[in-house]
């Protein structure tokens, strides 16, 4: 690209996305912390619990960055500034060693809030998912009306490090075993104890978990396709899923 298209690039790029900065980190869990970002174009931002950010990350100037999405934990215009939180799944990939080192005053830019995995109208509503999609999930629980009937289930790899949620749901753990494909979710959303007729229930996390649940409702509980809001947010061996 010559020098002048990238000005004209790295203007567009800059429009479309919010400048802000790390301005506090958490740790949450042994695996989950929780980084604020903050700034003046923070205030005023259009968000509906579950809804997501991409953050540019390891962006050289504007443009080389790569984009990986995080659920707003939180959110007040008045703040101006957002919550993530981000699961260590351990490898060294560009979001999860972004959250791993995030200091104070670094630079970060994201776009606009985005996603339709936000709670519906119904008679009850089903979380089930692991650890990336209990930030969803506690945004969206914090959005309901505290007479709404709420039920799930959310795994974590061990005992006590599940985030704090702001409903109960039942905690479960994999104990080392892997978060793809886990029988441990399935097994646990099976065992919910949920009203005969169906309600809604919010899928999200790794892919071929969400599937299996899906498969468990519909197949098992007699839910239809369209009671069941899926999310996938990772897959093993993909990259940068959304
Ligand atoms: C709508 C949406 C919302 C999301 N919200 C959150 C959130 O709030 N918090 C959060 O932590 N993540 C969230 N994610 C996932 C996040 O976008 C990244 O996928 C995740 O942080 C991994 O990014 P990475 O760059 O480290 O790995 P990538 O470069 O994306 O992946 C590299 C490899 O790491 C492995 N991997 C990735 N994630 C996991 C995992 N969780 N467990 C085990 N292995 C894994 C896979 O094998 C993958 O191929 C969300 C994703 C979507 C689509």
């Amino acid at each position: 690209m010559t020098g002048a298209r990238q000005t004209v690039a790295r203007r567009l790029l800059g429009r479309m996305l919010v400048a802000g900065e790390v301005v506090e980190i958490e740790q949450m869990t042994a695996r989950m912390r929780r980084i604020r970002i903050g700034g003046e174009a923070l205030a005023g931002l259009k968000w509906t619990p579950g809804q997501h950010v991409r953050l540019l990350i390891d962006a050289g100037g504007l443009l080389g960055g790569v984009l990986r999405t995080y659920s707003i934990w939180r959110y007040d215009p008045t703040w101006e500034a957002i919550d993530l939180i981000g699961h260590d799944h351990g490898g060294d990939s560009p979001g999860v060693s972004w959250f791993r080192n995030a200091k104070p005053g670094q630079e970060i830019s994201f776009a606009r809030p985005d996603g339709s995995f936000v709670v519906r109208e119904a008679p009850y509503h089903v979380f089930a998912g692991e650890e990336t999609a209990s930030v969803a999930f506690g945004a969206m629980l914090r959005a309901l009306p505290a007479e709404a009937a709420v039920y799930g289930a959310v795994e974590a790899d061990r005992p006590g490090e599940h985030l704090a949620l702001p409903r109960k749901l039942v905690e479960v753990a994999r104990d080392g075993a892997p978060a793809a494909a886990s029988q441990v979710l399935v097994d646990a959303v099976r065992k919910l104890d949920l009203p005969a007729e169906p309600g809604v229930a919010y899928l999200a996390g790794e892919a071929r978990t969400i599937q299996a649940v899906r498969a468990h409702l519909v197949g098992e509980r007699g839910w239809q396709r369209r009671d069941v809001r899926t999310k996938p947010f990772w897959a093993p061996g993909r990259r940068g899923l959304d």
